[in-house]
């Protein structure tokens, strides 16, 4: 059995960094950019272009973004596997972490699995379709951009996230409708409030998004009331997830404390977990910013705090 200073799980932003931290810091880190479990490069290879990532003032794609932090683990010694990590054992140090071919000791571990953004499967929505041209599951990310300006956008979805990227997008929408399919919201009553006193949002109710057209970029969706079960057709120039995410923690069961949404449990300001010597970072641990500069930064931060942790114990 090989033995690492450092395995990493993961490639999106949080991984990479924490691997060029730890290679940088000469813990000849061993990271797992996995295979099934999604594109090596995380959500970012899933998208087009990301504008609001520092040092990029003309925008970046996400796929050559993530391609640059991949080449800049790899310069300074990274040790890339192909695959995903199946199992962990944390009851016992070194920690045994297991792919189909490779197994590892590791004195630490960075967990940096991100999540999966929900999508429902609506005619028109899926890959090759006007997923990325008009269709979307990240306002924030994306809301600002041209073909949404002065439009009217369409969101699906009834919590606190929901209502939150609802009343951002009315910054650059003419009208905001969240479409959805019950006769009340799962919300707080707190961001009900703010989301329904907006001038620019509308709710429909008993409502659901079952078509969306368009040419180069979307322009229309077809939107089925379950109450009347009459089917109508509206002007849209955006269609927004805001049904929540999944955060990859599967293969974490009975190893490490999660909470009730199966996000990575860490001692607050830090990236330390109720297991010694092993840090979650990105979003697998961050359900409230999940943007990548804020999982690049947690990579940053959870491979400074394995390095000093290890020095301590003089591992
Ligand atoms: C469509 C879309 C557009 C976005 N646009 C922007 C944007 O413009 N700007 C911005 O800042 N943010 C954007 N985001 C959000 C951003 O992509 C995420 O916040 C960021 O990628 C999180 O990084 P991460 O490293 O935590 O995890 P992720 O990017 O989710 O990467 C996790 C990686 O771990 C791998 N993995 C999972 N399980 C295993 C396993 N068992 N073994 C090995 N590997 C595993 C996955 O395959 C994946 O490659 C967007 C998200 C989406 C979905």
């Amino acid at each position: 059995m090989k033995r690492a200073k450092i395995v990493i799980i993961g490639s999106g932003p949080a991984g990479y960094t924490s691997a060029i931290y730890a290679a940088r810091a000469d813990m000849e880190p061993v990271l797992f950019e996995g295979y099934f479990s999604g594109p090596a490069g995380g959500q970012l290879m899933t998208t087009t272009d990301v504008e609001n990532y520092p040092g990029f003032p003309s925008g970046v794609t996400g796929p050559e973004l993530m391609d640059n932090f991949r080449k800049q683990a790899l310069r300074f010694g990274t040790t890339i596997l192909t695959e995903d990590v199946e199992e962990v054992d944390f009851s016992r140090h070194p920690y045994l972490i297991k792919g189909k071919t490779h197994q590892y000791h590791a004195d630490s571990v960075i967990i940096a699995t991100g999540a999966t953004a929900k999508r429902l499967d609506i005619q028109g929505t899926r890959d090759g379709e006007f997923w990325q041209r008009g269709v979307t599951a990240c306002a924030v990310c994306d809301g600002a951009m041209p073909l949404f300006r002065n439009k009217d956008l369409y969101l699906i979805g009834g919590g606190d996230t929901a209502m939150e990227e609802a009343l951002f997008l009315t910054k650059f929408a003419s009208k905001v409708y969240i479409v959805h399919r019950r006769d009340q919201l799962r919300a707080s009553k707190i961001m009900q409030d703010r989301a329904l006193a907006h001038s620019k949002i509308k709710v429909l109710w008993n409502s659901e998004i079952v078509n969306v057209k368009g040419d180069d970029v979307v322009r229309s969706v077809s939107i089925f009331n379950n109450k009347t079960n009459q089917t109508t057709e509206h002007e849209a120039a955006g269609v927004f997830f805001a049904v929540g995410h999944t955060p990859n923690t599967e293969f974490l069961k009975g190893q490490i404390s999660l909470h009730d949404n199966g996000y990575i449990k860490v001692q607050p300001g830090t990236c330390q977990t109720n297991v010694d010597l092993v840090f979650a970072a990105g979003d697998v641990q961050d359900h409230v910013y999940r943007q990548a500069i804020t999982a690049a930064g947690m990579g940053c931060m959870a491979a400074l705090e394995a390095e000093r942790a290890l020095s301590a114990k003089g591992l």
